[in-house]
This record gives C-alpha cells, sequence and structure tokens, in this order.
C-alpha cells in the first residue's frame, strides 16, 4: 500500500470523509485516518438542516439518507419548566428538500466513510495521527493503530486537512488548548430511547438552567436526546446524588427541569447506555499557523443548540474543495507547493469567517439565554406571543442557508450526474 499522498485527512466525521470524497474525486491520491472503528455512536443531536441534505445527494449518499433518516422536521418546540412553546420550522428553498431530518451517526458516518472509499481514498481505521512533522508541501505523519499498541507507520503527505473534530487538539494546538478546567466548561451527553411520545415531525429543545438540548425522532422510530450541561451545574447534582451515574443525573435533570421531556419518555426505554464527551469549547480554531486546513469542529464549533455543526461540517468541506479541487498539480507537486498553499490557506480561512463565524455568535447568543433561568425567564414572554420568534431564530442560525461555494459545487455535480 502506499504511504505518499498528495493529501492526507484526519479524521472521518462528516467534515473529513466529505473532504476525502471531493478530492479524491478531482484526482487527488487521498488518504482518510479515522481513529475509531464504525459504526459506531455518538455524542450528538443527529439532526441535519435541510440546506445541506444535496450536499449529501452530491456526495453520493443521498438516496440511503433518504431510505434511513426520520421523518421531515417541520416544527420546533422550545421546553422549559412546564411549558412548551411550538412553531413551524423554516422550509429550505430546494424543492426536493425543503425540511431537515435526522439519523443516527452510526449510519451517517459509515455512510460517508464508505462513499470516501468508492471514491479513490484509502481509508486507514482504527489509525490513529499521533504528530505530524515537515512543512506544507512535505509533511510526515505518524499514525498509531488503536487495536495493536506498537504498530505504528508513517505517511507523507503534500498537504494535510484536519477534520478531528474538536474533543482532541492535533499535537500542533495542545499547548495553546491545555488550560486550566473551568466551572462553565460544558459537558455533552446523548442517549437513544424506543417508545417515546415526541412527535416524529417536531424538533424540541430545552432550556434548564446551566445547560440546554434537543430531542428529535431519528432512523427507525429511535428517538435521540442530547444536551450540554456546564460543568459546576453536573458537579452540584452528582454530589446530591452519589453513586449515580452522570448519565443518570443528567436524564433526571432533563425530566425535573422540562417537564416536557418527563412526558416524552413516559414508557420509553433507553436503548443503550448515556454516552458522555466534553469538555467542549465552542469557538474558532483557525489561524494555529502550522500550515494545516481544518474543516468541520477543527476549523471553528457552534454551540451545538442550533444543531449545525454537521452542516458547517459538510459545507466548509465543500469550501476547502472549491478552493482545492482543480490547483492539485499548483498545490503539492510544483516547485513553490508549500508557498501555493499558504495562499490558498490564508483566502480560505478568510472565506471560512466570512460563511460561518456569525452562526458561532448567534449560536453562542442562543446558549446563553437558554443557561440562563433569568434571561430565559425575561424573554419567554415574547416568545410565548410571537412563537415566530422560534421560526426566525432557527432561520437565523443558518438551518436554510448553504454556503455558496458549497451550493455551486453541489448543483454542479448534479449536473455532472444527470448529463
Ligand atoms: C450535544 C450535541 C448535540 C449536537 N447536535 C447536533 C445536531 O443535531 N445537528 C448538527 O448538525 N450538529 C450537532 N452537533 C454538532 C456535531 O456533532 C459536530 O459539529 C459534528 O460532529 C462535527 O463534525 P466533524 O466531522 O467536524 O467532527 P467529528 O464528527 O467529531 O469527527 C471527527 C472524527 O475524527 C476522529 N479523530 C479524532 N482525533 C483523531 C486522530 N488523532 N486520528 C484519527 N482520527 C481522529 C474521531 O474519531 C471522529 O470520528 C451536536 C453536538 C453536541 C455535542
Amino acid at each position: 500500500m502506499s504511504t505518499r499522498f498528495d493529501a492526507v485527512v484526519v479524521g472521518a466525521g462528516p467534515a473529513g470523509a466529505s473532504t476525502a470524497i471531493l478530492l479524491a474525486r478531482a484526482g487527488w491520491s487521498v488518504a482518510l485516518v479515522e481513529r475509531q472503528r464504525f459504526p459506531r455512536r455518538k455524542v450528538c443531536g443527529e439532526c441535519i438542516a435541510a440546506s445541506n441534505l444535496p450536499l449529501l445527494d452530491a456526495l453520493g449518499i443521498g438516496e440511503a439518507f433518504s431510505r434511513l433518516a426520520g421523518a421531515e422536521l417541520r416544527r420546533v418546540a422550545l421546553m422549559r419548566g412546564r411549558e412548551t412553546i411550538v412553531a413551524s420550522l423554516p422550509p429550505a428553498e430546494a424543492p426536493a428538500h425543503r425540511y431537515g431530518r435526522a439519523l443516527g451517526r452510526e449510519h451517517l458516518d459509515a455512510l460517508l466513510a464508505a462513499q470516501a472509499e468508492a471514491a479513490g481514498a484509502t481509508l486507514f481505521q482504527p489509525w490513529a495521527l499521533q504528530a505530524i512533522e515537515g512543512s506544507a508541501g512535505r509533511f510526515r505523519l505518524r499514525l498509531r493503530t488503536a487495536g495493536a499498541p506498537g504498530d505504528a507507520c508513517e505517511l507523507e503527505a503534500g498537504l494535510i486537512v484536519a477534520a478531528h473534530g474538536s474533543w482532541e487538539p492535533l499535537s500542533s494546538q495542545r499547548a495553546v488548548l491545555r488550560r486550566a478546567r473551568r466551572s462553565s466548561d460544558l459537558f455533552a451527553f446523548k442517549a437513544n430511547f424506543r417508545s417515546t411520545s415526541i412527535p416524529q415531525d417536531l424538533l424540541p429543545v430545552l432550556s434548564f438552567r446551566g445547560g440546554y438540548g434537543g430531542m428529535v425522532v431519528a432512523d427507525e422510530g429511535l428517538a435521540t436526546l442530547a444536551c450540554c450541561i456546564r460543568e459546576d451545574r453536573l458537579k452540584h447534582d452528582r454530589e446530591a446524588r452519589p453513586g449515580e451515574r452522570a448519565g443518570a443525573v443528567v436524564e433526571a435533570i432533563l425530566r425535573g427541569e422540562c417537564s416536557g421531556v418527563d412526558a416524552a419518555l413516559g414508557g420509553a426505554v433507553r436503548e443503550a447506555p448515556w454516552l458522555a464527551s466534553g469538555p467542549i469549547r465552542p469557538g474558532i480554531r483557525l489561524g494555529a499557523g502550522d500550515g494545516v486546513f481544518r474543516v468541520g469542529n477543527a476549523a471553528g464549533e457552534a454551540h451545538p443548540i442550533v444543531g449545525e455543526g454537521i452542516s458547517m461540517a459538510l459545507q466548509s468541506a465543500f469550501v476547502l474543495a472549491s478552493l482545492l479541487g482543480t490547483r492539485r498539480a499548483a498545490l503539492v507537486e510544483a516547485r513553490g507547493a508549500g508557498e501555493a498553499q499558504q495562499r490558498v490557506l490564508a483566502a480560505y480561512e478568510a472565506l471560512w469567517r466570512v460563511r460561518f463565524a456569525a452562526r458561532l455568535r448567534i449560536a453562542a447568543a442562543f446558549a446563553h439565554v437558554a443557561m440562563r433561568p433569568r434571561a430565559a425567564q425575561a424573554l419567554w414572554p415574547i416568545v410565548h406571543r410571537w412563537p415566530g420568534v422560534l421560526t426566525l431564530g432557527a432561520r437565523w442560525s443558518g438551518k436554510t442557508r448553504c454556503a455558496p461555494e458549497a451550493a455551486r459545487l453541489a448543483a454542479a455535480r448534479a449536473a455532472s450526474v444527470t448529463a
């Protein structure tokens, strides 16, 4: 097997697998490195906004997604305390995909990784990136396989795309990101339930002291309940319930503080253990100065309250591919490829900020309100009187919007497939 690639993509979540598909189709030799075995469950609300469904079509998994995913999500609900306010979700423009849907990450990520292989990428799984050496044009990546300690290999790459999500920084960023834990750090939890009473077309958003969350019915009627909770709130409640696992404590908080959750889970059965991740620290992670391109959460993460992370992962992959796609020779083969990469990296990072930075700010504002009882209390009468504010909020958070570069690339693919 070759160990020299035009591009190595680290992480086969939605961002990485999409990048690998698009670059491989554009004629790049691509390695896609993923440390976990698929299929695997993942902490995520699993909703994909309608504006991204044409991107899934373009990636070649649209049909499978349509077959597997839950019902169209046409309504949003805000649940807080004993009250629930319901409003319409805004439809997207694409006639074939007006509303978002939800699909378990064990399905979505496996579909995308398989598609990357089908497009010609070489999948290294389960292999974890350990270290990067060299510089743009001549990178060396040390990998270790998760299964067998001591089993290591080295890849050479002209260009690196980091798509490793948000939990673990690359070695070049560790020193910057490793800082003291803060009580405001968020921990993320998810569980799946059968036989809930959540209406199939409803997307409930949960607001409670020190956190926020969401529920949705995804594939095969399986409901996903996911949330983020501040470390200090979790610690406080765990102290009050000694011996209980964190997931059980989180479930008790959600049931106790959002009666809509309690009602929805009334006769439900949890399918598998609660999953936990974190701490999550939403924000922009560009500008590391290491010559590495970043997509998805590795580039920047919005507070999950808006459920836009998969969308941003997919769209950022398309935005990057629109800049890299046709320039393979200049960026990895030509003399001066390293300098050419630096110029494209600067252009990409600037474009990323234009397309996504506002979404991060809006998500942070929503999260701020949802987690703070006083702020939520102050705004509640307005939302109660004009539930359309929720529809507007969904629109602002990006549910109907797609980065133009991504939409163009997807449209070009659709045209070439039908021609
Ligand atoms: C509670 C919660 C609810 C959410 N709900 C939603 C929602 O409803 N809708 C939505 O759109 N988004 C949601 N999100 C956000 C969404 O999950 C993320 O934004 C999305 O997964 C980002 O995709 P990604 O490809 O960038 O990273 P990831 O999906 O995290 O994928 C990164 C991959 O890289 C791999 N990896 C990491 N390190 C290495 C390494 N060193 N070597 C090799 N591989 C590595 C990981 O194993 C992983 O598979 C939610 C998030 C949370 C926390």
